[in-house]
């Protein structure tokens, strides 16, 4: 059976160049970094010239790259890291309602801890309004964490916009841009950022690995504590091989970006619009323009996402749901919920992220299948006979 992957933004194959890049390091340059012999030097190096390739990627400097275990610690490592050397400045956290999970659960832990926490609304497209921010800041604030764009329905965020505000209100401004960089141009000082963090398995990097980004001057205070690497800010022998892989991968993407920005945007417009021409009451999620290049985000009214993505997984198509269920009570998500979209919208959406090994031959395919799905499971929904009935 011929096995389609369109769920590029849960994860990205390694890139085999950068696969290749990392394997001398399990096994010749195995060196412990902190060691003094030629062994330890010879990995040290490798880490810093890393270390350099991450930086400049999105202009920043070298000493500002804290390598973590992915985005989800760059996250923790972010938020928790700001609001425990701050407490004595104050204990008020802006973040929105569309955050992954690594921020929205970091910030009810910190409610736990004591911290006053606002989540802002977005409009119905996932857009966050920048006078939302400025009005929801008090004099007890010490950071907003908003994120770059969203990883469900891919709505891009005015970060720049957010990045003037919290410039003027002295306030630390930390970006998820788990799911922007290796996609889409992201540099710190254009966008206005103290904290940014990427992960390296969704821009063909090896997983596990992922960096935040800490602008000069900003401290924080430390997840693990140890042997005091990275600058005392993420302890731990460091993954050298994984690093080395994250560093080439981002070599490879820098040159690739440009023109897989352009590829992927109009083979995305292309199955987007062949999708609501062909296939009945489809709903596109998110903003139409102001998203990211490679996201689809659709519901199709009257069956449920989740039964579409099961009838595709079985003919070899990957997609994934767009109401991921990601609590006990299989709820819908929490960010078409944020989005004020019917829960019947919610529970009928399904995610399609394209990459950069997505053929049209491939996006085609997925469109027949797609549509002879539909119409099987529709031909089976009371929902749907209804809503023909009633028009
Ligand atoms: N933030 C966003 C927006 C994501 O999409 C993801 C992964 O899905 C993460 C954080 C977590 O990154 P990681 O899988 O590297 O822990």
């Amino acid at each position: 059976m011929k096995r389609i992957y369109l769920d590029y933004a849960a994860t990205t194959p390694t890139d085999p160049e950068a696969a290749k890049a990392m394997l001398p390091y399990l096994t010749e340059t195995f060196g412990n970094p902190s060691s003094e012999h030629s062994f330890g030097l010879e990995a040290r190096e490798a880490i810093e010239e890393a270390r350099s390739k991450v930086a400049a990627f999105i202009g920043a400097h070298n000493d500002e790259i804290v390598f973590t275990g992915g985005g989800t610690e760059a996250d923790n490592l972010a938020l928790k890291g700001i609001a425990l050397n701050n407490k004595s400045r104050g204990n008020h956290i802006i973040t929105t309602s569309i955050e992954h999970p690594a921020v929205i659960e970091t910030s009810k832990y910190l409610e736990k801890l004591g911290f006053k926490v606002t989540y802002l609304p977005v409009d119905s497209q996932g857009l966050v309004d920048p006078d939302d921010l400025k009005k929801a800041i008090t004099t007890k604030t010490i950071l907003v964490s908003i994120m770059h764009a969203n990883n469900e329905v891919g709505t891009i965020e005015p970060i720049a916009d957010i990045g003037r505000i919290t410039k003027e209100a002295g306030i630390y401004f930390h970006t998820d841009a788990v799911q922007t960089v290796g996609h889409i141009p992201v540099d710190v000082n254009m966008l206005g950022v103290d904290l940014l963090s990427i992960s390296a398995h969704k821009l063909y990097g090896p997983k596990g690995i992922g960096a935040l980004y800490v602008r000069k001057g900003t401290e924080i205070t430390p997840l693990l504590h140890g042997g005091g690497q990275e600058k005392k800010r993420r302890s731990g022998t460091e993954n050298t091989a994984s690093i080395v892989g994250f560093a080439r991968a981002i070599e490879i993407t820098a040159q690739e970006m440009p023109a897989e920005v352009t590829r992927q945007t109009s083979l995305r417009n292309r199955l987007t619009a062949a999708i609501q021409e062909q296939i009945d009451s489809v709903k596109l999620n998110g903003h139409p323009l102001i998203r990211l290049p490679n996201n689809i985000n659709i519901s199709i009214d009257y069956i449920e996402g989740e039964s579409v993505m099961l009838n595709l997984d079985l003919e070899g198509i990957s997609v994934s749901t767009g109401s991921a269920c990601s609590s006990a009570d299989h709820g819908p998500s929490h960010v078409m919920l944020a989005m004020g979209l019917p829960r019947e919208q919610a529970y009928s959406s399904l995610r399609i992220t394209l990459g950069k090994w997505t053929t049209s031959e491939e996006t085609d395919y997925a469109l027949d299948v797609l549509k002879r799905i539909v119409s099987k499971l529709r031909a089976m929904s009371p929902l749907f006979a209804k809503g023909k009935n009633t028009g």
